[in-house]
């Protein structure tokens, strides 16, 4: 099955919405004016179209999106929940998911697009098009620009954990020479590697997304 966030998912999510269950609680202090983030009041809730992939097909399922407002300063913030990177209409599962196949294996674009069982890419549903393998080159080069966001996500986990090996272990990965042509791009695909691994310790420590926490951070492009 290609990498996705669930009908069940965005379902879930909507109903916790709209029990008025989301809270602010994880999300960092004010960016302006340092106030604790549960004092958050919510400010505006706004109908958000994502890309799901439901038997390699795939399809737009809406869901609302909160934005909190800080009772101090009012400046407005976003809360993504686990499956929404900001700025996409692709899952956060997606997105990750699928720059993961690429970046951590041997495969190339079109590999990691293709689905093994299914032998197919994931299609629209005009059976015209496929999710293109360009554009999961377009996902590894936005993910890697995320380099600000990566380090604050490490800098949470070594607080938590002050003797966590995630950066030496980081400083070890190496990117296999078929995969690049240019030192550029061999940065880009370290970056997006980093992110990915931080994202996946980041989840294990504190149970939430990287996207979830520091999407005030997060300038995806
Ligand atoms: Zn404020």
């Amino acid at each position: 099955m290609p990498p996705t966030a669930t009908i069940q998912d965005i379902k879930a999510y909507r109903e916790k919405s709209e029990k008025g269950e989301i809270t602010p609680h994880n999300l960092p202090p004010c960016p302006r004016c340092n106030i604790e983030a549960h004092h958050f009041k919510i400010h505006a809730y706004r109908e958000r179209r994502f890309l799901i992939i439901v038997d390699m097909v795939v399809q737009a399922a809406h869901c609302p999106l909160v934005r909190f407002i800080c009772p101090g300063c009012g400046k407005t913030v976003p809360f993504y929940p686990d499956f929404a990177i900001p700025h996409k209409h692709y899952t956060r599962q997606s997105i990750t998911g699928f720059a993961e196949k690429y970046v951590a294996s041997g495969a190339t674009y079109q590999q990691a697009v293709m689905d093994k069982d299914e032998k197919s890419l994931p299609g629209y549903p005009d059976g015209e098009k496929t999710l293109a393998p360009s554009t999961v080159h377009r996902w590894v080069t936005g993910l890697s620009r995320l380099v600000n966001t990566t380090q604050k996500a490490l800098d949470l986990i070594c607080q938590e954990n002050p003797i966590s090996s995630i950066c030496r272990d980081l400083a070890q990965w190496v990117v296999s020479r078929s995969k690049y042509r240019t030192e550029g791009r061999k940065t880009c695909l370290l970056n997006c590697f980093r992110l990915l691994a931080t994202e996946a310790l980041f989840k294990i420590v504190f149970n939430l997304s990287i996207f979830t926490k520091l999407a005030i951070n997060c300038v995806f492009t």
